[in-house]
């Protein structure tokens, strides 16, 4: 039989305003950008950021027995370290190494927009496909909605008025991990996918902060900054691939004894705190929780 890795499809719902920015201050409509992707513009959380905040936090699980393994360096690079062996390591006597868990990008799943029905969460064809979901796409001035959404006749999305196809309703075959996705599932739009860039676009959180000068205590001349970040209630999904721990060798030793689920617990453990302690930047100001729905069941296969 062909070795299968071990993927793992994680939900994930914004518990506050999320922001993951791109590094740079930039010039133009807001100071602070969030990452998006480079074809559709739409927001992400890039994988690195997830694997970062899922090592420090899995780290701070073990109770200081890894305390120098949670960073970017001074890894200890040991074959039976959870945390190296799971997320990687460099410039250790033992070399370096990939990790075995890879985290891909965190991608937009659902939207969510107020109109005149209530909440709803929208998304498009596109985004559906990549979990394996077929749904036809409707005309740019044209959405289907789930049987949550009482709305006949038009549907306004933020200043966006569209046609409601009455006659399809929106029924979406995802995993239904937790009653927030439930909840979701029953009042989800479906848009065109080039409608779906402009409503995520046009309806992301711009915030204006002060920044403090750390000396004083008080606000720095001319520090008024805005910046993006992805609502509260959006839902992303993300893919983890764990290697078996048999196929390598570190300093010639099997790592984690082989035990794969050493390495699952691993990243289970930290992405659990992300609901308490977030992701991205700017967790002092409230934001950055995001709760990784399908934890407890293992996430979906
Ligand atoms: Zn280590």
């Amino acid at each position: 039989m062909a070795y299968q890795p071990d993927v793992t499809k994680f939900f994930a719902l914004a518990l506050d305003p999320i922001h993951v920015g791109t590094g740079g201050m930039r010039l133009g409509r807001v100071d602070m950008s969030i990452v998006r992707e480079p074809g559709t513009h739409l927001p992400k959380i890039p994988g690195t950021s997830l694997s970062g905040a899922a090592r420090t936090y899995a780290a701070m699980r073990e109770e200081g027995k890894f305390p120098q393994c949670a960073g970017q360096g001074g890894h200890c690079g040991d074959p039976h370290c959870p945390i190296c062996v799971t997320f990687g390591f460099a410039g250790t006597q033992n070399g370096s190494f990939q990790g075995l868990a890879q985290f891909s990008d965190a991608r937009l799943l659902f939207f969510p927009v107020h109109s005149l029905a209530g909440p709803v969460w929208v998304t498009c064809p596109e985004v559906l496909k990549d979990l394996g979901i077929t749904e036809a796409e409707p005309a740019d001035e044209q959405v289907r909605v789930a049987g949550g959404v009482k709305q006949s006749g038009r549907l306004n999305l933020g200043w966006l008025m569209f046609d409601v196809k009455s006659n399809e309703p929106l029924v979406l075959n995802l995993p239904q991990v937790s009653q927030e996705i439930l909840k979701i599932l029953n009042h989800a739009v479906l848009v065109s996918n080039k409608m779906f860039g402009h409503i995520v676009n046009d309806n992301l959180e711009v915030r204006t902060s002060v920044s403090i000068d750390p000396q004083t205590g008080a606000a720095s001349e001319g520090a008024l900054f805005t910046y993006e970040a992805l609502p509260r209630a959006s839902v992303l999904y993300f893919e983890v691939v764990v290697s078996d721990p048999k196929f390598y060798r570190i300093n010639g030793q099997i790592p984690l004894n082989g035990d794969i689920e050493k390495a699952k617990g691993a990243v289970r453990k930290g992405l659990e705190l992300f609901a308490s302690l977030g992701v991205g930047g700017m967790n002092t100001r409230g934001m950055g929780r995001l709760e990784v729905l399908n934890l407890k069941a293992g996430g979906a296969q």
